[in-house]
């Protein structure tokens, strides 16, 4: 079995930065699994399903096929053959694969593509439910958190960033219910498993949670 590392944490934790420096300090290759539900939610919005529409969500996503290519080195999703990295990373999609994500159909299609990556290289997957369902023998697993200010002010200062316009307390509140939900949810809750190490990092800048997370998984290689 590859020496994978699992990187599970609410949103904004910082995760999706973390594992991909990880990845390439440590050779390995990186897997976003958030991207992938955000691709489903493209195709979903696309169809003009409503986010509490399960029934319709759950027999529309079998017509919907995530596959994931590596170009230059970096992950590109995509929906049905079209390359919809570009289209992943706003708030409505966002709102859309938070919801649909809790549905059992949903995350059953997923599964399978998740676990065939890890399998096929050594992998730094990030998501809510790697440690705890998709790679549960990972060699190393990582709770990644931090407070809900903190979080909430890296999300809006990525999206000024990006030129877009920003409404914080929205930030906030959005954040507070995608948590509500990752938690909350009946299929593949976001918790800490048993055997992760758990980081906050609030008052950690990257490099320092980069370097303490490689040296735990250098570590345990040598064991
Ligand atoms: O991590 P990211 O914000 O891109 O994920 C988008 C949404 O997909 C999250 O709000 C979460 O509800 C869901 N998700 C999930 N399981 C994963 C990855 C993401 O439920 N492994």
């Amino acid at each position: 079995m590859n020496a994978n590392i699992a990187i599970d944490g609410p949103a904004g934790a910082g995760k999706s930065t973390i594992a991909k420096r990880l990845a390439a300090r440590l050779g390995l290759l990186y897997v976003d699994t958030g991207a992938m539900y955000r691709a489903l939610a493209v195709f979903f919005l696309r169809r003009g399903l409503e986010r509490s529409d399960e029934e319709g969500i759950s027999q529309a996503v079998a017509d919907a096929d995530v596959t994931i290519r590596y170009e230059d080195g970096s992950q590109q999703v995509y929906l049905n053959g079209e390359n919809v990295t570009g289209l992943l990373r706003t708030e409505e999609t966002g709102n859309m694969a938070s919801a649909s994500s809790a549905y059992g159909a949903v995350r059953a299609r997923l599964l399978d593509l998740q676990r065939l990556l890890a399998r096929e290289s050594a992998v730094v997957m990030d998501g809510r439910d790697i440690g705890t369902v998709i790679l549960p023998d990972a060699l190393l697993k990582i709770y990644l958190t931090a407070s809900v200010e903190e979080r909430a002010r890296r999300r809006i200062a990525e999206l000024e960033a990006g030129g877009g316009s920003v409404d914080p307390d929205q930030i906030r509140r959005d954040i507070e219910e995608r948590d509500r939900r990752d938690m909350n949810r009946a299929v593949a809750p976001l918790r800490q498993a048993e055997d992760a190490v758990l980081v906050d990092s609030s008052d950690m800048t990257i490099d320092e949670v980069v370097g303490t997370i490689a040296a735990l998984y250098e570590e345990r290689c040598r064991r």
